[in-house]
Formats: C-alpha cells, sequence, structure tokens
C-alpha cells in the first residue's frame, strides 16, 4: 500500500470544507431553524430534523436509522436541550458509519501492475476522476497507464489523452467504436510490459441498453483476467452526488450487476445534497474511497467519514 495523498490533514480539510460547503450551511442553518426558540429536543425537532436529512439526500432508509437512534437518547434523556443535538446528531451519524465493516484501504494487494477499472454512468466524472488519481500517482513517482475503453462516446478518447498528456501518462487507444475488452487487454498488457504500478481503464457509461453496458463490463473485467490474473484488483463506481436519488439508484444497479470494490462520489462541490455519501455509505457495503469536489486536478479527497460528517454538520 502506498500513500499518494501526501496533503497534510490540514490541506485536506481545507478542500473538504469547500466541498459540501452548501450542505453545510443548509443543514446548520436548518437546525438551527427547526430548534429556534425551544429549549428541549421534542416531538417536532425530531420531524424537522427527519424532514432535513430526507432534504439533504441521506435517503428514507438511513434518515429513518438516524432518528430512531436519536428518540432512544431523547427516550432516556427527557430534557436533552437542543443546543446538545447538533453534536448528538454527528455521534449517532459516526456510530452508525463505523458499523460498517468496510475498510477503505486502497491497495490491498501487492499487485503488481495494480489494475482499476472504472465504471459509472455517463457524466457522472468518471475520465476526470482517472485524470485526477493519475496525477496523484504521478506525483508521487508512480509510473500509470491508462487504458481508453470507452470507445462508444465521440469525444471520449480524446479526453483521456488530454489528462494523459497533461499528467505525463501514457494512454493505450485503439480510436473510437473499437472492441473496449480489448483496449482493457492491451491496457494491462502495456502495464505488465512497462513495468507500471498502476493502470486505470476508463469505460463507457452508456451503450445500448443498460443491460449491454452491463454485459459489456462483464467481457472487460474477464479479459483483464485473462492477460494478468486477479486482475481487476479494484472496481471503482463513480456516482454524481449531486444527482441524489439517482446516485442510489446507480448504486443499486452496479452493485448488483458487477463486483464494485470502492466508490467514488463526485460534484459535492456544488450541491446541497452531501447527505447522499451518508446514505450510500450506510446502505452499499462498498467503502467511498473518494470525493470529488470540483473540477481541477487537486480537487480529489481521499474520504474521511468523520472530517465530512463534521464538515456536513457546520462543526468541522
Ligand atoms: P464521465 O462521462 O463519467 O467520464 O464524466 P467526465 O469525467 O467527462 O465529467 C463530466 C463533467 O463533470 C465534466 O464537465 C467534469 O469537469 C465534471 N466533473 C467531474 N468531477 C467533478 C467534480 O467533482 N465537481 C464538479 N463541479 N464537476 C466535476
Ligand atoms: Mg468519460
Amino acid at each position: 500500500m502506498f500513500n499518494f495523498f501526501s496533503q497534510s490533514v490540514k490541506d485536506s480539510q481545507e478542500v473538504l470544507d469547500k466541498g459540501p460547503a452548501k450542505t453545510k450551511q443548509s443543514l446548520w442553518k436548518q437546525l438551527g431553524k427547526a430548534v429556534a426558540g425551544k429549549a428541549y429536543v421534542d416531538e417536532a425537532v425530531l420531524d424537522s430534523l427527519e424532514e432535513l436529512l430526507i432534504s439533504a439526500d441521506v435517503g428514507l432508509e438511513t434518515t429513518v436509522k438516524i432518528i430512531e437512534r436519536i428518540e432512544q437518547r431523547v427516550a432516556r434523556d427527557k430534557y436533552l436541550n437542543t443546543s446538545e443535538l447538533n453534536g448528538l446528531v454527528q455521534e449517532e451519524i459516526m456510530a452508525l458509519l463505523e458499523e460498517q465493516e468496510t475498510s477503505n484501504t486502497a491497495f490491498s494487494t501487492s499487485a503488481s501492475p495494480y489494475v482499476i477499472l472504472v465504471v459509472g454512468v455517463n457524466g457522472v466524472g468518471k475520465t476526470t476522476t482517472i485524470g485526477k488519481l493519475a496525477a496523484h500517482y504521478q506525483q508521487t513517482g508512480k509510473r500509470i497507464i491508462l487504458g481508453a475503453a470507452d470507445t462508444f462516446r465521440a469525444a471520449a478518447v480524446t479526453q483521456l489523452q488530454q489528462w494523459g498528456q497533461r499528467v505525463g501518462a501514457t494512454v493505450v487507444s485503439k480510436g473510437m467504436h473499437t472492441d473496449p475488452a480489448a483496449v482493457a487487454y492491451d491496457a494491462v498488457k502495456a502495464g505488465i510490459q512497462a513495468q507500471a504500478d498502476v493502470v486505470i481503464i476508463d469505460t463507457a457509461g452508456r451503450l445500448h441498453t443498460k443491460v449491454n453496458l452491463m454485459q459489456e463490463l462483464y467481457k472487460i473485467r474477464r479479459t483483464i483476467s485473462k492477460c494478468l490474473p486477479g486482475a481487476p484488483h479494484e472496481v471503482l463506481l463513480v456516482l454524481d452526488g449531486s444527482t441524489g436519488q439517482n446516485a442510489f439508484v446507480q448504486a443499486k444497479a452496479f452493485t448488483n450487476a458487477t463486483n464494485v470494490t470502492a466508490l467514488a462520489i463526485t460534484k459535492l462541490d456544488g450541491t446541497a445534497k452531501g447527505g447522499v455519501v451518508i446514505g450510500i455509505s450506510d446502505q452499499f457495503q462498498v467503502p467511498v474511497r473518494y470525493i470529488g469536489v470540483g473540477e481541477r486536478v487537486e480537487d480529489l479527497q481521499v474520504f474521511d467519514r468523520q472530517a465530512f460528517v463534521a464538515s456536513l454538520l457546520g462543526n468541522a
């Protein structure tokens, strides 16, 4: 395992704070409004809290769990002060997320090259996330190969090539409308030959039908594993955090169809819906590994639950 995000905790916290800022503001403000003029946490306060968690896209299932936990606290302590509510919500959300046994450690094998297959629907930020990741790896002296296996969409190959140029990574491509599995195979082969540390493979987010997409991903995986047994070592599903419930639907579809090992949730900079990260962390047994907080190369963070929840509630 190597730690490629060499930023200090403080730096990463700063970027994180810029990320879900709108969420932070609205959750914090609304919580304030809900408790205004009330000394103790009562039914009405809990109703407001429930509403605002749902409006932040935490999702119904996870919201209900959080509210139930707080109700239990209120039942124990009838005169729970509203000023303690924010801290309590943070505590309960953290406790809930900590119950997930998922480890958030990248590079859990010493495989070389380490092959990452990146999947997700169109426009969620796959190629951008690959570019950001490649930049980070490159900065730590890792040798990177990118595979342009999104051969379906017009600008996809060019976009990855531009990222490759920008970060100094080799891009393996066979052009548009070529067989994505063959591109993936060649990328892994090139990775082995060049003794690369990491091979990252981009894929299409849309084919003619959803079934096609899942079948194609299956074929890509099988082909990769023929080239390098045990690969891909990571299947990274990218979700657009600003799409709220859609992100849940996509997480479900992809985790059902393929063995997703990690999640990247993007676009948390421009959304009031950062709660989606909490809901998804709670409901899927797949760790959130990265969050995207902007379009720049440095706008990718290793996900830190504690910092994220604190930031979301305005306690960072
Ligand atoms: P793909 O179709 O999944 O490969 O998505 P792209 O990587 O092409 O990204 C689609 C758009 O989302 C581009 O305009 C990106 O710049 C933008 N994007 C990606 N990640 C983020 C992010 O974290 N924040 C913001 N604001 N935009 C992002
Ligand atoms: Mg793309």
